[in-house]
């Protein structure tokens, strides 16, 4: 499983990550239940696993968390290529990295394992005051790419292990 960030668009610096989306804020919410407001940047990618009693069943997952800069994102694909879900995730608080995330569902399409599923989390739900991106907007989007989606607060622990048990509900080998 994978974990991606949002990118954002910077004037004259082309396209450079979003590194506050929350992406190792989720990762860390599922591993260790914990969340840590000062939790430092992703350099390149780091690597988790967890396993998870559900149904009778034990799931385990392995977990490459990346860091999202520009300067990483050709390391991307080394972690995609050999995953069975991606998680991209964009913050509800910005409208830019919800469009972005919809290149990175295209570089999953065109150089992802052809079965590969995507989960689109929506984080930072825990700040629906300031809201900039409808939650069915994000849902119509992830019905139409066939992608699981939930809203998620890695800081208020909302729809973490969900976010999961929904991937793993899509990976057959896991059913
Ligand atoms: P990443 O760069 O995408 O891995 O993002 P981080 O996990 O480093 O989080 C970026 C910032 O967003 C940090 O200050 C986190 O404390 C904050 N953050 C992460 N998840 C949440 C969340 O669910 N709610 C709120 N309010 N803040 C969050």
């Amino acid at each position: 499983d994978w974990a991606v960030p949002g990118r954002r668009h910077e004037p004259g610096n082309g396209v450079i990550a979003d590194t506050g989306v929350g992406k190792s804020s989720i990762v860390w919410r599922f591993v260790e239940d914990s969340f840590d407001p000062n939790i430092n940047p992703t350099i390149g990618a780091s690597f988790m696993t967890k396993t998870v009693p559900h149904q009778n069943e034990l799931h385990k997952f392995l977990i490459w968390d990346t860091a999202g800069q520009e300067r990483f994102r050709a390391l991307a694909p080394m972690y995609y290529r050999g995953s069975t879900a991606a998680i991209i995730v964009y913050d509800i608080t910005k409208e830019e990295t919800f469009l972005t995330l919809k290149n990175w569902v295209k570089e999953l399409r065109q150089h992802g394992p052809p079965n590969i599923v995507v989960a689109i989390a929506g984080n930072k739900c825990d700040l629906n005051d300031v809201r900039e991106v409808f939650e069915k907007d994000a849902k119509d989007y992830a019905d139409a790419i066939n992608a699981v989606f939930v809203e998620t607060s890695a800081k208020n622990a909302v729809n973490i292990n969900e976010l999961f048990i929904e991937i793993s509900k899509r990976i057959p080998s896991a059913n």
